[in-house]
């Protein structure tokens, strides 16, 4: 055990020390707010399924108490001049900055996401933040279309209070890629985290307040999904619901909406072919592959789970990569040295391992992994798994296992590699590998998915639109297209005086 593992350790003890000792409240108009029900559920550590602390689950009672909140400070907010917002955004990411490891910490802890990646994502979580801030003075702005007797011009508004809902995988940061756009744009929030993870969405909600961000601005609500989630997908004072998560609760929450007519924005499932050809730069093409799969848990809406070889190229490649996930280091989340740690609960723990007796029945040969990791301790901690000799029609090629598990399939040629990819429900990413100018253009066009990455791994760069086609999603965030979601476009129509004004009554 190394020192630094020691410290975070001891540190996390301390952190985690206040929610063993209370009951995780919400956060409503400005304070902790222990709830109306009473009723509480168990968070639960991923390293050994014991209990971190009792969490308060929300009711239709607290949804409402948080919506009203949201409703009564919106006017105030969106009216705030955008400097105004800018700034406090500002402040808001300079606290989480000054906190980031505390929330790593909580976060890793929490989620069972490995310390190396989620000392990154809270400072990624301040990043959402800042670069937000710096366009809330000009979300409201719009487009001159002037006409030959006419001048058209469009401004938006906020559409008002909103529904956050987020998962379980990368939960701060996701929270923040959601809260952040909508807060510069000028709407108020409710945002409901997920069962599994909820101590980082308080951390966050706290922050905010004591950077200055009015009360009723931005309230949480801790509870499950079917109770305090569909509630707030059903509640008339939110306008929008912004949700990330898998393609069937998204089905269900565009149901549970449309009594309300709520618009929507869906990030969801993915299961992404990562297709490589024989000539590519192999090695550059072997550490994104692993990166992407394995890195995050395999618990990545972005993962390259599919992994499309050239039929030329496989044995070599696989054999390398086969060496590569052989050593992967898999242990406590708060080791610095851990690569792969605990799954977040025991049910997803179950779902992932259920998959391995399932490839093996289909027909794919297990080339090392498909296991529990014997780490001990009783934590849901899974082997980095690879499958090679799958077909596209396996469950392993088709749905998204959410784990470190990566599937191999091979392809002859080029149409033959873009008939695999396509061949599936989802359409969230797409990653080539080739040094074929051409053909990288071919596949970005071909490719059914909202983002293409050419010989990269997924790259993250604020104002480009990220989200996904088919069941992957509906909607864009990033940049501007953020702003597009959170807002409402009016177009302003004034004559220049001159035009002909129908008349009728006047014979
Ligand atoms: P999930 O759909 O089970 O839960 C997500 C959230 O929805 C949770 O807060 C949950 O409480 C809530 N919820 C559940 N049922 C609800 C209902 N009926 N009404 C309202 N809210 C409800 O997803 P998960 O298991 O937490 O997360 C994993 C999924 O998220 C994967 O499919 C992954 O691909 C997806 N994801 C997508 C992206 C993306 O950007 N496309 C990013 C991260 C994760």
């Amino acid at each position: 055990m190394t020192a630094d593992f020691d410290t975070n350790r001891n540190d996390s003890d301390r952190l985690l020390e206040r929610f063993r000792q209370d009951t995780l409240p919400h956060f409503i108009a400005g304070q902790a707010d222990p709830g109306r029900t009473g009723r509480t559920f168990d968070s639960l550590s991923p390293v050994d399924n014991g209990v971190i602390g009792s969490v308060a689950a929300g009711d239709a009672r607290d949804v409402d108490a948080a919506c009203q909140a949201a409703a009564t400070a919106f006017p105030e907010w969106s009216e705030l001049p955008g400097a105004k917002r800018r700034k406090l955004l500002h402040a808001i990411a300079d606290a989480i900055e000054a906190r980031a490891r505390d929330i790593a910490l909580v976060e890793s802890s929490d989620s069972g996401q490995a310390i190396r990646f989620m000392s990154k994502a809270a400072v990624r979580g301040a990043e959402n933040f800042r670069f937000f801030a710096d366009r809330a003075p000009g979300a409201r702005d719009g487009k001159a279309l002037p006409a030959d007797e006419h001048l058209n011009y469009t401004i938006r508004q906020p559409i008002g209070p909103v529904g956050v809902i987020t998962p379980w995988n990368t939960p701060f940061m996701l929270s923040t890629w959601k809260i952040a756009p909508a807060l510069a744009a000028g709407c108020t929030v409710v945002h409901k985290p997920a069962e599994w993870s909820p101590y980082t969405a308080m951390m966050l909600a706290e922050i905010a307040h004591e950077a200055g961000l009015p009360d009723g601005v931005l309230n949480c609500v801790q509870g499950l999904g079917e109770e305090a989630g569909r509630a707030l997908t059903e509640h008339p004072a939110i306008r929008a619901i912004a949700f990330v998560g898998e393609s069937a609760t998204g089905s269900h929450i565009m149901r549970q909406g449309a009594p309300t007519l709520k618009r929507v924005h869906f990030e969801l499932g993915g299961k992404n072919p990562v297709i490589v050809f024989e000539d590519a730069d192999l090695d550059r093409a072997l550490d994104a592959v692993v990166f992407m799969i394995y890195s995050l848990n395999g618990e990545r809406c972005t993962s390259s789970s599919r992994l499309l070889i050239q039929e030329s190229i496989q044995d070599r490649f696989l054999a390398r990569l086969k060496e590569r996930v052989a050593r992967l280091k898999v242990g406590h989340p708060l080791d610095p040295a851990t690569e792969v740690g605990p799954l977040i609960h025991r049910r997803h723990f179950d779902k992932v391992c259920g998959f391995f007796g399932a490839a093996v029945n289909d027909g794919a040969r297990l080339e090392i992994g498909g296991k529990p990791a014997a780490i001990g301790g009783g934590g849901n901690f899974v082997e980095p798994t690879l499958f090679t000799g799958a077909r596209n029609d396996m469950r392993i090629a088709q749905q998204e296992i959410f784990g470190p598990v990566l599937t191999a399939i091979s392809f002859k040629d080029e149409a033959d590699a873009l008939r695999i990819a396509n061949d599936i429900e989802y359409g969230l990413a797409g990653y080539v590998w080739t040094n074929d100018v051409g053909r990288s253009l071919r596949l970005a066009r071909g490719l059914d998915a909202g983002m293409i990455w050419v010989n990269s791994e997924n790259n993250r760069h604020l104002p480009s639109p990220f989200g996904g086609m088919k069941a992957s999603g509906i909607g864009r965030d990033g940049g501007d297209y953020s702003f597009e979601f959170y807002m409402e476009t009016k177009n302003v129509c004034i004559a220049l005086g001159s035009h002909r004004v129908p008349t009728l009554g006047r014979s």
